[in-house]
């Protein structure tokens, strides 16, 4: 592969980050539209409902959407501002081939006919594994499908993962052990119940600002609040008791917790022994997890412990809330469990305020990850080693076991072996790897040792910007389909506009590809609805069944939750049922009346040992490193680093630290620092703050290049969920030298060049229709 073919600078001018302000026509056109068109809000997997306004084919305006249940009007600073991505400069138009003199605007059918020829003569060469694809989450769920049955069945690889692989998977994992299916417990409705809801490894007013409302409206009915984190995030302020544990540290928090609820007998001993196996297993594991021994692992008192505790353990009701601080972890999926053993010990969980639940945070964070996107998955939720798994889906898409491949590696495993040089050719859509996954270093490296890459992406993201080939997709106002939100609930996504340019759909360019690969006849689709059709049928039997959802059920209720089965009178269903209703209401509320998922109908204990995070703090490298989000920003920032009011909200990261830690380093506020970890290091400014452990800094990911979050963070991962240690790392910090502090300087002006900060005389416009020749 040819290095990337631009000066930074070139690449900025040609692609961007372009901070976009306004809508086509200025905002005088937002008052004068054609249509205004209810859909759903893209930036988090709260999915708020929102309506677009339309005019000539391109999106000038929102409005807030009152009827929508979850949020009903409500809207965060990234959903107000979503719309600025239709009709934006940067947007790729047409295909496009990497050159030594820069990328060559070509034809589809040569972009399609170099990609197929590329794939057929790697896997020619190398075998059919050494191809792999990388998708991302953000897709609706047809193309989330479509995605899993394209590489199993088109591309013939093992070697498919996405990167919700990045997000949910240990939340994920720990609901399967636990429960038998993966899932939030409750719709958020049920949060308002709760007397007390305890929120661990989550910055819910910033990364899930829409849920900050149930959990006052429980608060303003008495609820007490614990918040459990290295940062006293906005919301964890207002609790009635903060435990700022020190990052890594969240099982041994967990299980003195469970130890004092055990010890005081706050157990709910009949609903342990009526539905659930594993306890005595579980109460061993925690015997000697006193208070004490959790202070000094975790830095919380140990009588806040006990508090906490006693509060949880006492209240009539009570729900558990996290995210990826909990799950960002070699010890994910152990956390995760951790928090099931507390809601199952205390039997809150499948009632009105009980439940324990994941935050998910990509856009289809929940419906992307249940139908066949991950390397180790089928439709359904199934499992790709099940024999009876497989069979169902074989005999769904008319193959052989024979032709279905087995499980793959997962999304970190592929970089791995891309650097190795076992994987040769890389497919992605809609992920950008070299920001979002740790060790950038590493992964750049990986990328240009790719014989080849092919992208389909709407913008020139970092990861793109090493692509032989670029396919241009689809924005998601451009196509129609279905979500699910983080509360379990199926929504309808839908298309105001079509893509602009020469751009296409993403589900047509991947029919495309299969159909020049000679795999058309498992693609015969003509719109995402025929996609979504099939889907039911293949999550049917499943624990994510669909198959009793229609996109006019969706509409008519403002969503449906799954599991949504559909029924017959004669019992059980089949593939090859007749007579089958789809009348089943959903499920907003699982487990009630203590049922669970897995094949004996219980619950599973799973008992948890304490053990360190895979890096620790050190002589050489002193300081606890942790990463996260601002409300501004969403992911790698591909979208939202291109959308002005949002960068001018937060436009660079800054380095959190301690006034302690700041004293001890003479740093203040706006000073230049420089981190360093074992894998890189990153100079920005400092922001001294009271809001962090004094032996902890943080810093957002959303950024690429050299103000990547990602250049400090690990490959290690959690043998369960192959999850990366994003938010423990050992770092060092200091003050940066003028050196350094140019350097930074100019990294800064080049993040979010545009016309405002451009020499006088220098026209942009002129330059990147120069550049784009
Ligand atoms: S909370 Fe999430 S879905 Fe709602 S407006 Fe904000 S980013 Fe969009």
């Amino acid at each position: 592969m040819v290095k990337p073919p631009f000066s930074q600078e070139e690449f900025l001018d040609t692609y961007g980050p372009t901070l976009h302000y306004a809508p086509p026509g200025g905002f005088s056109s937002v008052e004068d539209y054609d249509a205004l068109v209810d859909t759903h809000c893209c930036f988090c997997g709260q999915q708020c409902g929102i309506k677009l306004k339309v005019k000539n084919n391109a999106i000038v305006g929102f409005e807030p959407r009152y009827d929508f249940p979850f949020n009903k009007g409500k809207l965060c600073p990234k959903g107000i501002k979503r719309y600025l991505q239709g009709s934006h400069p940067d947007r790729l138009l047409h295909p496009m081939r990497r050159t030594e003199h820069g990328y060559q605007q070509i034809t589809w059918d040569e972009a399609l006919s170099e990609t197929v020829t590329k794939i057929q003569e790697i896997q020619a060469k190398y075998g059919r594994n050494s191809f792999a694809m990388l998708s991302g989450v953000s897709l609706t769920n047809e193309k989330s499908y479509l995605v899993g049955k394209f590489a199993r069945l088109a591309l013939q690889t093992a070697n498919l993962d996405y990167n919700g692989r990045l997000c949910m998977v240990s939340a994920g994992a720990g609901n399967k052990k636990a429960y038998g299916i993966d899932r939030a417990s409750n719709h958020w409705e049920d949060i308002t119940e709760a007397k007390v809801i305890f929120i661990i490894g989550t910055n819910i007013a910033e990364c899930f600002p829409i849920t900050t409302d149930y959990i006052w409206r429980a608060r303003d009915k008495g609820a007490k609040i614990i918040y459990a984190d290295p940062r006293m995030v906005p919301m964890a302020r207002t609790a009635d008791l903060y435990l700022p544990l020190r990052c890594g540290s969240d099982s041994a928090l967990l299980m003195s917790m469970l130890h004092v609820i055990i010890r005081d007998g706050l157990t709910d001993e009949a609903f342990i022994e009526a539905h659930t196996t594993g306890f005595g297993d579980v109460r061993a594991a925690v015997a000697d997890a006193t208070p004490k021994w959790a202070a000094e692992i975790t830095g919380v008192p140990a009588a806040k412990i006990e508090q906490a505790a006693r509060w949880y353990g006492e209240a009539e009701t009570g729900m558990i809330l996290h995210a990826r601080g909990l799950e960002h972890q070699v010890k994910g999926v152990e956390n995760v469990m951790s928090c099931a053993n507390l809601a199952l010990a205390t039997g809150k969980i499948g009632k009105p305020g009980c439940g324990h639940s994941t935050i998910t945070g990509q856009g289809n964070g929940q419906g992307g990850r249940e139908h066949g996107h991950k390397c180790d998955q089928l439709p359904g939720n199934r499992d790709i080693t099940n024999p009876e798994h497989r069979k169902y889906i074989c005999e769904v898409w008319g193959i052989t076991d024979e032709e279905l491949p087995g499980k793959g590696i997962t999304a970190q495993e592929i970089l791995n072996e891309i650097h190795e040089g076992k994987i040769k050719g890389l497919l992605s859509i809609c992920f950008n790897p070299l920001v979002s996954l740790p060790d950038a270093n590493f992964n750049r490296e990986a990328l240009n040792k790719l014989e080849h890459y092919s992208v389909i992406d709407f913008f020139l993201s970092e990861t793109a910007q090493h692509a032989d080939i670029v396919l241009p997709g689809s924005l998601q106002e451009e196509d129609e389909g279905t979500t699910t939100s983080g509360e379990g609930r199926v929504i309808k996504i839908n298309a105001p506009v079509t893509p602009p340019g020469e751009a296409r759909r993403d589900w047509e360019i991947l029919l495309d590809i299969a159909g020049r690969l000679g795999r058309g006849k498992y693609f015969q689709f003509n719109n995402t609805q025929e996609i979504f059709n099939e889907l039911r049928l293949a999550s049917r039997g499943g624990t994510a069944d669909y198959s009793g959802i229609t996109w006019e059920k969706i509409v008519d209720t403002q969503g449906i939750f799954w599991p949504c089965p559909q029924t017959t009178d004669e019992g059980k269903v089949t593939m090859h049922s007749e007579h089958l209703d789809d009348r089943h209401p959903g499920t907003p509320r699982l487990y009630e009346g203590g049922k669970f998922y897995h094949p004996d109908g219980k619950a599973h204990f799973n008992a948890v040992n304490w053990r360190e995070s895979a890096e620790v703090v050190d002589d050489e490298y002193p300081i606890w490193f942790t990463t996260g989000r601002v409300v501004s920003q969403y992911l790698s920032g591909s979208q939202t680093r291109r959308i002005g009011p949002l960068v001018d909200q937060f436009p660079h990261p800054k380095l959190e630290l301690h006034p302690r830690m700041a004293k001890q380093l003479k740093i203040k506020t706006d000073d230049w620092v420089t981190i360093q970890t074992r894998r890189g290091e990153v100079i920005i400014q400092a922001n001294v703050v009271n809001t962090i452990r004094p032996d902890t800094v943080f810093m957002a990911y959303h950024w690429g290049g050299k103000q990547s979050a990602n250049l400090l963070t690990q490959r290690a991962l959690d043998p369960i969920s192959k999850i990366p240690e994003y938010k423990v790392s050992a770092c060092r910090v200091r003050l940066a030298s003028p050196e350094e502090q140019a350097e930074g300087e100019r990294t800064q002006f080049l993040s979010s060049r545009t016309e405002k900060n451009l020499p006088a005389g220098y026209n942009l416009a002129e330059r990147r229709k120069e550049l784009r020749r």
